[in-house]
C-alpha cells in the first residue's frame, strides 16, 4: 500500500483565481525545522512506500533555498519509505534555479491551466496564462515533466470543445477538475459545475479521448477506466483516503488532506509531537473521516460501483452539510454516469454488440459507431 503525505509550505498564492478556496493571505511559510520534524515523525509511523506532494497555496513561494534543503532531508531521512515526490504549482515563481533543484529529484509537476488564454484568464485572472506559460517553458527547458489540471466551471464547460482542442493542439497532458464548493468560503458557488453537467463532460471527454488517443493523454479518463476494469480505486477520490493520506500545514499541523489545511477543527496532531496512527485516531477529524467510511458502507451498499468509488471524496461530501456527514460526494450522479458508460462500453466490446468491435484490441470503429474502449483500457493497464 502506498501512502501519501502532502506538504503545504504555505497557503499564500500570488494568483487570485475566481473559484479558488485554497489560498490565504499572510499565510506563514514552512520552516526547514518543520521538514526535519516530518522526517522524525515518519521514522516509525508506518512502513509503506510514501509519496510527498508539495501543494498549496503556491508551494514555490517557499523559494529555492527551502527545496535545496528540504528535498535531501526528505529523500535521505525517509529513505526506508522509498519516497517519491510530486509538486502542484501555477509555475509563476518557477526559475531556472528552482527547476534544476526539482529536476535533480525527477519531480513531476502538476500545473493549472483552464484552456486557451482568453478563457483561462477570464476565470483565473488577467495575466495568468502568460505567467504560467513562461514558467512552463523554464520547467521544460530544465527537463521537468509538466501536466496540466484544467478546472471546468459552470461557465467554461460551454466551451469544452475549444478547451479539449487547445490541449490536443498544444500537445499538453490534461487532467480535469470540476470547480468545487468549499468549506472555507461561499463565494465560489457561481462557478461550481453541476453534477449532471460534470457527468456529461466526462462522457464527452471519453469520446474525444478515444478519437485522439495517439495524440493526447486525459488522466482522469485513464484513472476511471482503470478503476472500472480492475474494480479498485486508483486515485484518492475513489479509495478510502482516510487510511492513506495526510497533509502537513505550514506550522507542522497534521490534517486528513490538503483541502482541510488552515481549519483548526480538522487538525489531527502536529509533526512536532511525532504522533502514531493511534494518536491521530483520537482526533475529531479522524473520527469524522471514519464516520464517512462507515456511512458509505451503509449508504452505497447496493451500488454496483462501491468497490471503486467508495462514496467519492469525503471533503466534497462534508461541504453541503457544513462539515457533518449527511450524504456522499455530491458528484455521485457524475460518477455513476461515467462508471456506467465505461462498463457498458467494455461489455459491448467483449460481447461484440452490433456495431462494436468484436476484437477487444481493435481500435478502428465500424462505420457510424464510436471507437472501441478496449485499446484505451489495455493502455492504461500497461502504465
Ligand atoms: S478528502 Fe478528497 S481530495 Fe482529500 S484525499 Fe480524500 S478524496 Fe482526495
Ligand atoms: S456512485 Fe454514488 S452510490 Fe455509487 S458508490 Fe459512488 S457515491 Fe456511492
Amino acid at each position: 500500500m502506498v501512502f501519501h503525505v502532502m506538504l503545504i509550505p504555505t497557503l499564500g498564492c500570488p494568483s487570485n483565481c475566481s473559484y479558488c478556496w485554497s489560498s490565504e493571505e499572510n499565510s506563514p511559510v514552512m520552516s526547514i525545522e518543520t521538514i526535519k520534524e516530518v522526517v522524525a515523525w515518519l521514522k516509525d509511523f508506518r512502513d509503506d512506500q510514501v509519496t510527498f506532494t508539495f501543494h498549496g497555496g503556491e508551494p514555490l513561494l517557499a523559494g529555492a533555498d527551502f527545496y535545496r534543503e528540504a528535498l535531501p532531508l526528505l529523500a535521505d531521512g525517509a529513505s526506508h519509505l522509498q519516497p517519491a515526490f510530486a509538486l502542484q504549482t501555477n509555475l509563476w515563481k518557477m526559475t531556472p534555479e528552482l527547476a534544476q533543484i526539482l529536476a535533480e529529484y525527477d519531480i513531476p509537476i502538476g500545473s493549472s491551466l483552464d484552456g486557451p488564454k482568453e478563457l483561462n484568464d477570464r476565470q483565473r485572472g488577467i495575466g495568468y496564462y502568460d505567467k504560467t506559460m513562461q514558467g512552463y517553458k523554464i520547467a521544460r527547458e530544465n527537463g521537468l515533466d509538466v501536466r496540466f489540471i484544467c478546472t471546468f466551471t459552470a461557465q467554461s464547460v460551454k466551451f469544452k470543445e475549444d478547451i479539449f482542442n487547445f490541449f490536443l493542439e498544444n500537445g499538453l497532458t490534461l487532467k480535469l477538475h470540476p470547480a468545487l464548493p468549499s468549506l472555507r468560503a461561499e463565494s465560489s458557488d457561481d462557478w461550481v459545475l453541476d453534477s449532471k453537467e460534470y457527468g456529461e463532460l466526462l462522457i464527452f471527454l471519453l469520446d474525444k479521448y478515444l478519437e485522439n488517443m495517439d495524440d493526447i493523454e486525459v488522466m482522469n479518463i485513464d484513472h476511471l477506466c482503470k478503476c472500472v476494469f480492475t474494480r479498485r480505486g486508483t486515485v484518492c477520490t475513489y479509495v478510502d483516503c482516510m487510511d492513506s493520506t495526510f497533509a502537513v500545514g505550514p506550522d507542522g499541523s497534521i490534517y486528513p488532506c490538503y483541502r482541510f489545511v488552515g481549519m483548526p477543527e480538522y487538525v489531527m496532531g502536529s509533526v512536532y509531537d511525532h504522533p502514531t496512527m493511534e494518536d491521530l485516531a483520537k482526533s475529531d477529524a479522524w473520527a469524522r473521516m471514519h464516520k464517512f467510511k462507515d456511512y458509505v458502507d451503509q449508504e452505497c451498499k447496493e451500488c454496483p460501483h462501491i468497490s471503486y468509488c467508495r462514496g467519492g471524496c469525503p471533503y466534497n461530501a462534508m461541504v453541503p452539510s457544513n462539515g457533518e456527514i449527511e450524504g456522499v460526494d455530491p458528484h455521485c450522479t457524475a460518477y455513476k454516469m461515467i462508471f456506467e458508460e465505461i462498463t457498458n462500453r467494455i461489455n459491448q466490446n467483449f460481447m461484440g454488440a452490433p456495431g462494436m468491435a468484436m476484437n477487444p484490441f481493435q481500435s478502428e470503429p465500424a462505420k457510424d459507431t464510436k471507437p472501441g474502449i478496449m485499446p484505451l483500457i489495455f493502455r492504461t493497464m500497461s502504465k
